[in-house]
Order: structure tokens, then sequence, then C-alpha cells
């Protein structure tokens, strides 16, 4: 269980991933600018938002106002309903999260979810076990959305969304932290999704590359440590990965 931000540079933090891979729990990003708070995802459950606002209130962090969704899957995005902030997304997770708010969330529709597609078995495991209750459970729906680009300026702060795409999700966006050299990468880059996948899936070489730029020194995704610019321009020569959510 995470319990700490870890300071990533100026204004800039993460609520860092469980390191249990059977927890499905990706990285936050917290951007403290203009006295707002800015998630960069939402945590993969109502549980991991609760930990995620002690641990802001614990360094006195103003309200959340703004959460960004780096891409539809829920252990990204299941965590919203907690914050009460306002949710920006690309266009077609808007799209993917209406569709997904209009299913039976219960323990028993996602046993039925494992029978349909049992390739996404681990995943919805990790699901039922992230979010025990579903009475309350609500999925927040992007009231902000983009289709190729868009800033948040937060006083001297700015935060860049930009629309990647990729194999991993076709909703996937980065969000740059202009002045503190840092990129959210978050699943962009990853092979597809379990169910998705083929035995020659990869990580995704072309984006990688074109993510790599001289104004960007810290590289954060979704469910790894934090890289700098080396390290994340070497991932490429690493070839297959089996990381990934979904
Ligand atoms: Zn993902």
């Amino acid at each position: 269980m995470v319990e700490a931000l870890l300071p990533i540079a100026d204004r800039v933090w993460l609520y860092p991933r469980d390191d249990d891979d059977n927890k499905l729990q990706p990285n936050v990003g917290v951007i403290i600018a203009g006295g707002q708070t800015v998630l960069v995802d939402a945590g993969n459950s109502p549980r991991t938002a609760r930990r995620l606002l002690n641990a802001l209130d614990a360094i006195q962090a103003p309200p959340v106002r703004y959460v960004i969704y780096t891409h539809h899957h829920w252990d990204h995005v299941f965590g919203a309903m907690v914050y009460g902030a306002t949710t920006v997304g690309h266009d077609l997770c808007r799209k993917t999260l209406i569709e997904m708010a209009g299913k039976p969330w219960s323990h028993a529709y996602i046993q039925e979810e494992i029978q349909r597609t049992p390739a996404r078995e681990a995943g919805l495991r990790a699901l039922a076990r992230a979010i025990e209750d579903w009475r309350h459970f609500r999925i927040i729906i992007p009231e902000i959305t983009l289709s190729h680009l868009l800033r948040l300026h937060l006083d001297d702060v700015t935060v860049e969304i930009r629309h990647v795409g990729g194999q991993h999700a076709a909703d996937s966006v980065v969000v740059q932290v202009i002045e503190a050299r840092t990129l959210f990468v978050a699943d962009c880059y990853y092979p597809p999704p379990a169910h998705q996948r083929r035995p020659d899936s990869a990580l995704d070489a072309e984006l990688i590359a074109a993510l790599v730029k001289d104004d960007i020194e810290i590289y954060i995704d979704g469910h790894g440590s934090p890289r700098t610019r080396d390290e994340f321009a070497r991932l490429t020569q690493e070839g297959r990965s089996t990381n990934g959510c979904g």
C-alpha cells in the first residue's frame, strides 16, 4: 500500500504505483500550481483515490480541480468519483467511458466478462479486488475533451495534453508539465491489452522515439518507475514486455 507522494520536479509529485502487480494500481501524477491541484489519472478505485487524498492532505495540497485521464482503462479512471473535480480526456476516451458507464458493474458482471473474454481474467480479477463494493460506484465521464491538443495554464505552469493514440489505447494522451520538463506518458507505448495482444506484440518503438525530446528530462509511465530521457530512449532496445493493463 502506498502512503506518500514522491517529489519529482518543481511542483510535480507522484503517487507511485503499487509494486504488487496483482493490484494493478498505476502511477498517478500530481501537479500543484496556481492554488490548485491537477491529477494525471485518477487511481484504480475509490479506495486508492481516498488514500491519495490523504497523501495530498499531508503536504497541504490545494483542492483537486482537474483530473486528466491518460486513457480509458479502468485502472487509470475508476477512482475519479472521489475527487469532485473536472475531468479531462480525449474525445474517444469520453465515447468509450460513456459505453462503459452503461454496463451493470457488479461482481456478477465481472464474472460474466471473464467468461466472455478469458484473456481478460487477470485484469478483471484485479478489478474485483480493487473495488469490493459496487453499490455507490460511478464512472466519471470527461467533461472537457480534446481531439489533438489542450493546454491548462496554472499561473506560471503550463500543462500540455497531447493526443498520441497508439496500439495500447487509441485514446492515449501524454501530459507535459512544460516548466518542470516532465512528461507523463502513461501506457501509450505499451503493447495492446492482454486480450488484444499477439505473440509478436512489443513496445511501440516508433512512439517512444517520437517522445524523446530535448525539453523533457523526466518520463513517467503508467506502471514503472520514473525514467531519465536516456533511460526512456533505451526502452526501444528492450523490445517485448508484458507490461500493461486493460
Ligand atoms: Zn492501459
